[in-house]
């Protein structure tokens, strides 16, 4: 028998047709697994000869892999591409009837869903990408598993830098469950102890445990608290390395230790600084994953047992953090995007590189358009700037230092050099100085959603909060010195009432000056002093809760960040207004004053949401997907009993598309209950449904989203007249 088996968000599995006449009875064409250990399964013909041996070792492995990538969800899903040799369908089907009976049966809890046998299938499915969630297997009745031998060991690494007061938290937490585990198990031998994020991770060799013994060993982990204690001692004090389990010792040869914290019960190598506190401080500590690991990181060596953990001063931190854990993953932007459709990431495109579908672009396309309307009557000119310039415009603005191999290089025919842009002032500035100005025309001000691109690390890209093509909501004010004022009062009028839109009203600014020791600041002490009390007045002015922060200023002028607060209570710096003194200057820019002299502007950056793709990770998340009308994709969604209604579903449709309003109608031959569970997940913020009453009456049966129930006989002048004001107003 040959297995393929996937570690995957999610499997859709679309059954298309009998691949023959014996093929099973199945009741649903479509299947949505998350979350799942999927098992690519191919019985072979000589598997015929030993079926019940087979069966129990592919159960076994099944099991085993579930454990490794700690997944209790599997769908057995027949694959007969996986060999060439398969066994007859009657046998085969049996078997994988029976694997999911005793996977069933199993104390581990397992969900197993079969995907049906003997049919074409379509499958989509998204691989987690760990080292762990892909593995071949070939099961036979003679031979072991065949393991894919490869590697070799991996060193242990000293680090030295100081913990944050978290991650030792987390260590002694760790602590205290190794204490536990080796009461219960005083076989069992301690392994290195690292860290995921900040939660510890600490290996163990010689133990067998279950997923339903965690609560067991994190109740016996609390109950060490009592005897906890811990000292330091030299490695020559110990005997050389003579009291330390083989681990030990091999972790202690890797970093050449000095020294080991005595346990009592067990003597750790750490590959930290100082990393364990008392064992008072942790009020609470829970092990959040149980899995395995081959120590060392070689698939030759023994696999050993993994706890990770995480340790809490206060049992309000540790509700606060399971709280957030619960509804970050619920609303994870990658996961709610796949769902709703709203982006791809396409390998052949790249990391980084996100690709918006019609219906991401629809909430790209209203931020901007409402960013627009709110600089109504300001005066501000659209401008837009091309992708690439050539080198020698970064090497004036100085940002071909500051970028350095963050900077996409591009070459063309010739010799000269060009960059994706990095940034977009130094373009304005160009405008700017080709404007020939006078005191009269100023302030000028320029807005541009316009798209930068950075190399960032491939490591640090995430979903669309990371990524290498950044769409800033740009704008440059140039203005007087005298002007300051009055331009930052305007910014922030606009960025009061976007966030007051979108619902996003809890934030505090930091009003970031320069600190003591002027020389590290471009520009004159009054230019400074101008600018910086300008900010603080119009902060004051306009009620915003700031605080001013000496020292965090840009060399280049002082600034005003907006924190903002989502419905998870994380804190983004989104808006920003940065007034510079250095940029002007490096462009030679001037316009013409009441004196007929040059004057130098001062130029202020301004982004409203920040970047345009980092603000949706963060709407997307704030809303769960459950956008405002004005915002969402989809805003309503007709869904017909039978074809009798399609008439007037359409004719609905047309009415609410000639207001602009975003329509699809269902009138597949579907039960209206299957239907209607679509729209749900689909976060619509009506469904519509047409039956015979509706017809009859020529009105709508409207359920809200979020409603307990629809509302019936609804006229359809009515609804439209309602959901165009909501639309218009931008009720959140
Ligand atoms: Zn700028």
């Amino acid at each position: 028998m040959k297995i393929l088996t996937i570690h995957a968000d999610f499997i859709e599995i679309h059954a298309k047709k009998r691949a023959f006449k014996a093929a099973e009875e199945i009741d649903t064409k479509d299947q949505r697994v998350e979350e799942c250990l999927v098992v690519f399964s191919a019985v072979e013909k000589n598997d015929e000869k030993n079926v019940d041996l087979i069966l129990e070792k592919y159960v076994a492995e099944v099991k085993k892999i579930a454990g490794m990538v700690n997944s209790k969800k599997i769908v057995l899903y027949p694959y007969a591409h996986l060999s060439s040799d398969l066994a007859s369908p009657s046998i085969a089907v049996h078997m994988l009837k029976d694997a999911q009976a005793k996977l069933l049966g199993m104390e581990d809890g397992f969900e197993v869903v079969r995907a049906p046998f003997g049919w074409y299938k379509a499958f989509n499915v998204s691989c987690k990408g760990h080292p762990l969630s892909e593995l071949s297997r070939n099961i036979t009745s003679e031979e072991k598993f065949d393991l894919k031998k490869e590697g070799k060991d991996e060193l242990f690494v000293f680090d030295d830098l100081e913990l944050s007061h978290e991650k030792k938290h987390s260590f002694t937490a760790a602590m205290l469950v190794a204490k536990a585990v080796k009461k219960m198990y005083p076989e069992s031998k301690i392994g290195g102890v690292s860290f995921y994020q900040d939660r510890a991770v600490v290996d163990f060799d010689n133990l067998k445990v279950k997923e339903s013994q965690l609560n067991k060993i994190q109740r016996e982990a609390m109950s060490q608290k009592g005897n906890f204690s811990f000292s330091k001692v030299d490695v020559d004090d110990i005997g050389g390395s003579q009291g330390l389990n083989d681990l030990q010792k091999n972790i202690a040869k890797d970093i050449s230790a000095k020294e080991v914290i005595d346990f009592g019960s067990f003597k750790l190598v750490s590959l930290f600084n100082d990393p364990v506190l008392e064992a008072k401080v942790i009020s609470n500590l829970k092990i959040y994953n149980l899995s395995s690991a081959y120590w060392k990181n070689n698939s030759n060596n023994n696999q050993l047992i993994r706890f990770t953990v995480k340790g809490f001063s206060s049992s309000d931190e540790f509700d606060l953090y399971e709280k957030n854990l619960r509804e970050a993953q619920d609303r994870s932007h990658i996961k709610l995007g796949k769902e709703l459709g709203l982006f791809v990431i396409s390998d052949l495109v790249g990391a980084g590189l996100p690709l918006l579908t019609a219906k991401g672009n629809i909430i790209r396309r209203e931020i901007i358009d409402f960013l627009w309307k709110l600089h109504n009557g300001t005066n501000h000119q659209w401008v837009w700037t091309p992708h690439i310039a050539k080198s020698a415009l970064y090497k004036t603005s100085g940002h071909w230092d500051k970028f350095g191999d963050e900077l996409f290089k591009v070459s063309g025919k010739g010799d000269e050099q060009f960059v994706m842009k990095p940034m977009n002032c130094p373009h304005h500035m160009q405008i700017f100085d080709s404007m020939n100005l006078s005191y009269r025309d100023m302030p000028v001000r320029m807005f541009e959603p316009a798209t930068i691109y950075r190399d960032e690390k491939s490591g640090q890209l995430h979903g669309l909060s990371r990524v290498r093509a950044i769409t800033q909501d740009d704008g440059h004010l140039f203005c007087r010195v005298g002007q300051i004022k009055q331009e930052v009062a305007m910014i922030v009028d606009v960025v009061r009432r976007f966030y007051e839109t979108i619902g996003m009203d809890d934030y505090w600014v930091s009003l970031s000056v320069r600190g003591e020791d002027k020389s590290k600041y471009l520009g004159s002490d009054e230019v400074w002093n101008i600018a910086q009390s300008a900010l603080d007045e119009a902060a004051k002015e306009n009620k915003l809760n700031y605080k001013r922060v000496e020292g965090e200023a840009a060399f280049y002028g002082p600034k005003l960040d907006f924190m903002f607060k989502d419905a998870l209570g994380r804190e983004w710096q989104l808006a920003t207004i940065q007034c510079d003194f250095n940029l002007p200057e490096r462009f030679n820019l001037s316009f013409m004053n009441e004196k007929g002299e040059k004057e130098r502007p001062v130029v202020i950056h301004r982004a409203i949401s920040g970047s345009l793709e980092r603000f949706m990770s963060v709407l997307i998340e704030h809303f769960a997907g459950k956008f405002p009308l004005w915002l969402s994709p989809v805003q309503v969604k007709i869904l017909t009993v039978n074809d009798t209604h399609a008439k007037l579903a359409y004719e609905v449709a047309t009415k609410l598309r000639s207001h602009g309003l975003r329509v699809e109608v269902d009138d597949r031959v579907e039960s209206i209950g299957k239907k209607a569970r679509e729209a749900r997940l689909a976060r619509v913020n009506y469904v519509l449904t047409v039956g015979d009453k509706e017809v009859a009456g020529n009105s709508l049966a409207v359920m809200k989203r979020g409603s307990s129930g629809p509302e019936f006989g609804v006229a359809i002048d009515a609804f439209v007249t309602q959901i165009v004001k909501e639309r218009d107003d931008r009720v959140i």
